[in-house]
């Protein structure tokens, strides 16, 4: 039996060269509020915690959060790891019940929540080495013979440079791919106008035989964002993402409801409770939920699990290893993201420089190994250049 004996928090905080962010490089929830620091700043996110959970018998199990890293660990250290320890990690169900349970007055959503979902990952990790098998084969094994995967970058640029991103992705065999808006309703029509040229630029180049999907990062309000769907709906976006913030769940009903362009969105909700409400509004086409922050593999599975009931595509954000396990048992996932490795700007592509493992992408597919059990990361050894670690 896997017995909790240990359990170590570590944030890995990148300190090498980050790219410099351009202005209008994607919009964000804070542009609706006038902020004279970096508008970037809520977007950045450059330190990840890691969470290693040691058992009697010596396996370790990693989990991971990108989300507040240093608020994440103080909760885990003082609150969810001592409730832990002792525990047979083979539990995931109570031990994710007794974890969200004893912290409902001020855990549910949010840190509580991305707290849960490190450890959870960390016990599946645990849970799959202590029967060597890879994790997606615990939740029923693969649904596909590999996944497909959307090229999740193209962040918003002058036209020249967006062209070559694209043509870029098109040469390496992606046959998807995501750009960011760069503006929204404090630019008026003249931003409206520049996300047009951004997406006619980008359908131009691909053509009609490749998906194109826009995310607003929650950047939009409910009229701009109606507004840009007219004027976006003769390019064909196979989603708009994020268009408003996640609690507008009737503005997301509202935009679904114009049948223009499918609706995505989730990757800033939490739980099963949280999806069923989505789903229950009629909010979203595809859902969008982030292993790492959902509550880990014990809620995306239930997730999915509803997700095809409802016939809504499971679209994890982020890709990465924790939701590929998730995207390739469940037949409610067609294809997933995937974050191309780039030189550190925003932090979405730390995770390539943090653990080894990640499935790189060929000819547009990535597919994870039958025969390395658990979540199938391992951690590299940080150079004292680009990580500063806080234990
Ligand atoms: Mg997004």
């Amino acid at each position: 039996m896997p017995i909790i004996k240990d359990i170590r928090t570590t944030i890995w905080e990148w300190v090498g060269p980050v790219a410099p962010l351009r202005q209008n490089f994607c919009t964000t929830a804070s542009d609706i509020v006038s902020n004279t620091n970096d508008n970037m700043s809520g977007f950045r996110f450059l330190g990840w915690l890691v969470v290693e959970i040691e058992t009697e018998d010596g396996i370790i199990g990693i989990g991971n959060s990108a989300l507040a890293p240093h608020a994440v660990k103080a909760l885990i250290d003082t609150q969810l790891a001592p409730m832990l320890i002792g525990q047979d990690a083979m539990d995931s169900e109570y031990l994710w019940q007794m974890m969200y349970r004893s912290t409902m007055a001020f855990g549910r959503k949010g840190i509580g929540m991305t707290a849960i979902s490190a450890l959870d990952l960390a016990i599946w990790d645990i849970r799959g080495k202590a029967v060597n098998l890879p994790v997606f084969r615990l939740l029923g094994g693969r649904t596909k013979e590999k996944l497909q995967v959307y090229a999740s970058r193209l962040y918003s640029q002058p036209l020249d440079e967006l062209a070559e991103e694209a043509q870029g992705y098109l040469d390496q065999g992606f046959t998807m791919m995501k750009l960011r808006a760069g503006w929204g309703p404090k630019d008026g029509a003249a931003g409206m106008k520049r996300n047009e040229e951004l997406v006619a630029t980008l359908r131009d180049v691909v053509g009609d035989e490749v998906d194109i999907m826009m995310d607003c990062y929650m950047g939009w309000s409910l009229e701009y964002a109606k507004e840009m769907l007219r004027r976006l709906a003769p390019y064909r976006l196979r989603w708009l993402e994020e268009p408003l913030i996640p609690d507008d769940i009737r503005g997301y009903a509202e935009l679904r409801a114009m049948n223009i362009v499918p609706i995505a969105g989730g990757e800033h909700e939490f739980t099963p409770h949280g999806f069923r409400q989505l789903i229950e509004a009629r909010a979203i086409d595809f859902a969008q939920f982030d292993t790492n922050r959902v509550g880990g593999i014990t809620a995306a599975n239930k997730i999915a699990h509803l997700c095809e009931a409802y016939d809504i595509a499971v679209m994890p954000h982020a890709g990465q290893m924790h939701n590929y396990h998730i995207s390739l048992s469940t037949v409610a996932a067609p294809f997933a993201e995937y974050f191309p490795k780039v030189p550190v700007e925003v932090g979405n592509e730390l995770f390539w420089y943090i653990f080894d493992g990640e499935p790189v992408a060929e000819n547009g597919y990535i597919n994870l190994c039958d025969n390395t059990p658990g979540l199938g990361l391992s951690l590299k050894t940080p150079s004292p250049e680009e990580f500063v670690l806080t234990r």
